[in-house]
Order: C-alpha cells, then structure tokens, then sequence
C-alpha cells in the first residue's frame, strides 16, 4: 500500500527522522492557514506547496487546467492561496502518472528548506527496499540527489552505493557510518546522515515497509538532514498489526476495480489487454495468462477468484471483468480440487443470467472434479458460453473469439 508524502513524512518524524515540516490542506483558505502555522512554528516566510498524488515526478509535472507545476515555492504567506489554487482541483500529469494524470485533493505546505546560507544546500538519494535476489533489505544511497534515480543507475551505476543489511543483525552502526562516508560527508553533517539512515532504518523495519525512497534527502546550509520527499511503500500483508498506517490508505488514488475486487475477497489486478480471466489459485492464473498471450491475445487483468469459488465469487469476477471495456473476450479456467466442477458450471451458467446482456464471448475451461459434468451443464444451458476441457482448446477457443471479435 501507498500512502502520500505528508503520510510518509509523519510516519518518519514518529521514528525520529527529521523532515521538512510541513502540514497538509485541502482549500487555498485552508492552505493559509496552515502556512501562518509553519511561520510561527518555524519562523519561515518562504513555503513550498506540494501536490499529494500516489505518483512521483510532481516537482517537473503539469496542472493541464493552470500549467502550474506541482510543487511550487511561495515566497510570501499572501502568495501561498494563490500557489495552492493552481494546483488543488486540478489533474496533475507527471512522467509517473500516464497521461491521464491524477486529480490532486490535497496539498502539503511545507517550509522552504533550500534557503540560502553560507553552503549551498545538497541534494541526496537514499532508498531502502527489499533485494529479493540476495533475500535482504538494501540501502541504496546517492550525491545524484534530486534526479531521475533510474538514470543514474543506468548511466553512471558507480554512483550508487549499496549497503545490504542482514536480516538476523540488523543495521550494525558501521554501516550507516559506511554510508555518509560513501556520500562525503563531514563533520557535523556526517553525524546527523548517521542518525538520519539509522532511524530511516528502524522506521523501516518498525513499519513492516517494503520500499521508502527519500528524494531528495538534503543538507541544508546549515548542516542538517531532512527528507524533503518520501515514498513510502507498506506491505499489504502486515497491515494487520498497523491499524494506524491501514488508516492511511486513500482508495481515492487506486484503480475502482482494484478497490471493488478487494471488497469481495478477490485478488485482482488490471492489465491493458483484451481477454479478461478468472481462475482459481494465483499459479494457474499466471499459466492463463501465458495461455491467453500464446493464442494472439493480452491478458486484461489477473483475477484468483480463490480456493472456494462459488456462485458468489463467479458473479462478483464476471461484473468485474465486465466493467472494462477493452475486454473482449472471457477465459475461466477453473482447476475443480475443493471445489466441484458442476458446482462452479453452475455458478457461471446463474451468474451469467443474473448480469444478463453480456455481449463478449465466454470460454469456460473446466479440469479436475466432475470436469465432464460441468462441461454438459455449460454445453446445455444454450447461452453464449463455449466449454473446453483441455488447455489447448480453450487457446484456440479465445483465438477464435478474438478473430470473430
Ligand atoms: P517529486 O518531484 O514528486 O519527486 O517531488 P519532490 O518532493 O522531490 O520535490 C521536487 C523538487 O522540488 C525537489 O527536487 C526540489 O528541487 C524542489 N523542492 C522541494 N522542497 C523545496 C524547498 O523547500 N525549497 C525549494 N527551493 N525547492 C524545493
Ligand atoms: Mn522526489
């Protein structure tokens, strides 16, 4: 699970990272407000505001309604409202969002760290995520801060430092200090990254987190650290025993079919192609995928309907499914072990009268318990469903259909 920025920043300043302060708002007036906050907190009379979007790039992306950038400095409490207003309402189109963009609801008024000083402040890269090829969490740090991680990686990758850390120790302080080394720091600035990678890494594993990229990471002119920005990425599976990240989540930013599969038990994933699949046991789902691209076409989403699937879970699946228009064609591929094949036959044959109307072709593959049985019920129940019993037959039926389509 994502959360936004301000999210991110909160859950790091709770371990004792320090970031730029900053409080979020949802209209301009209210934008103010929070800004004549910062300044009697902070001093600060310069702000930047701060698109909240689940995508990156928002420093460099458009607002199409305004052309404003999402994220722009105000060098004025009074400048403040009018920065938000460009911003807030609008479709914000970032190199990570495609070219719908994303509508921005929120914005964060952060105090404006870059001011100059005696130093000019720097810019860093620090990551940490799981490195699944060597089983262990990394960190991954930079002095190509600000910038396009990937195209540091890919042009200069001798400017990445990695440090990957083992699971059963934990960070040993010699590595944080490894580190700052790495990235050139001294002084006072060396000791402050220290304590910043070390608490990065406690909030990290504390939150059951699968990714946190901080990017920018800075030292201001006066020898501070602070994550200017930060991604946060939460295991899905752990949410359970984080009541207060769970909380976080903004169904407003993921994809309705996603949020709607989720609501009845389904794991669903959208996918750009033409045939949409249900299948039992997310194994057999990723062999249909491979089944569906073998007969010329492209899978429109991953769908595990389960162990148990039944009446209920057919129906929920094929709405799903349906509600995306590219699809035009259905493959179910079902493996009857706990549940029976006839059972499932007739789940599909009652979901399929429920919905009515549907105008794609459905190609039924039914293996395992009663599988010949299940095959007669959807052979007899005269609707537009097309039954197969092995796999080949059930690429050559989509290819088919996809031909007819
Ligand atoms: P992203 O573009 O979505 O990654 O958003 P960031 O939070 O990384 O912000 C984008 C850019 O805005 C940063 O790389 C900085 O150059 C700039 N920026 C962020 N905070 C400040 C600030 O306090 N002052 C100034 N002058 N620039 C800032
Ligand atoms: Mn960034």
């Amino acid at each position: 699970m994502n959360i936004h920025e301000y999210q991110g920043k909160e859950l790091l300043k709770k371990w004792g990272v320090k970031v730029q302060e900053g409080y979020v708002a949802e209209t301009p007036e209210e934008a103010k407000q929070v800004a004549q906050k910062l300044h009697e907190e902070t001093g600060t009379s310069w702000y930047v505001v701060k698109a909240q979007i689940h995508a990156g790039g928002r420093g460099k992306g458009k607002v199409q309604e305004t052309g404003s950038n999402g994220v722009v400095l105000a060098k004025s409490l009074d400048e403040v409202p009018e920065k938000a207003k460009g911003i807030l309402g609008g479709t914000l189109v970032t190199i990570q969002t495609g070219a719908e963009g994303k509508k921005v609801n929120k914005v964060l008024i952060a105090q404006d760290v870059y001011y100059p000083g005696e130093h000019k402040p720097k810019e860093y890269y620090l990551s940490i995520l799981l490195d699944r090829a060597k089983s262990r969490n990394v960190i991954m740090a930079s002095t190509e801060g600000g910038m396009d991680i990937e195209e540091v990686a890919e042009h200069t990758p001798e400017k990445i430092i990695k440090e990957w850390i083992d699971p059963a120790i934990g960070l040993r302080p010699f590595q944080a200090s490894k580190v700052a080394f790495k990235l050139g720091l001294e002084g006072k600035a060396q000791k402050e990254m220290v304590k910043f990678i070390t608490s990065l890494y406690n909030a990290y594993i504390n939150s059951d987190a699968s990714q946190f990229e901080i990017n920018p990471v800075l030292k201001t002119s006066d020898e501070q650290i602070l994550a200017v920005d930060a991604k946060v990425n939460i295991d899905d599976n752990a949410l359970y025993r984080h009541k207060d990240l769970a909380e976080m989540r903004d169904v407003s930013e993921e994809d309705p079919l996603e949020v709607e599969a989720g609501e009845s038990g389904l794991n669903y994933v959208k996918l750009d192609g033409n045939v949409g699949c249900m299948v039992n046991g997310a194994g057999l789902a990723m062999a249909t995928m491979d089944i569906i691209k073998l007969s010329g076409g492209e899978p429109a989403n991953f769908l595990d309907v389960g162990g148990g699937a039944n009446a209920q879970t057919v129906e929920a699946g094929f709405r799903i499914i349906l509600k995306d228009p590219n699809v035009k064609a259905i493959l179910i591929n079902i493996f009857g072990g706990i549940v029976r094949c006839d059972r499932v036959a007739n789940g599909v044959v009652e979901a399929y009268k429920k919905i009515g109307d549907i105008r794609v072709p459905i190609i039924v593959r039914l293996q395992g318990t009663n599988a010949e049985e299940g095959a007669r019920i959807i052979d007899e129940s005269g609707l537009k469903v097309k039954s197969a019993v092995v796999l080949k037959d059930a690429a050559d039926r989509v290819k088919e259909a996809l031909q007819g389509a």
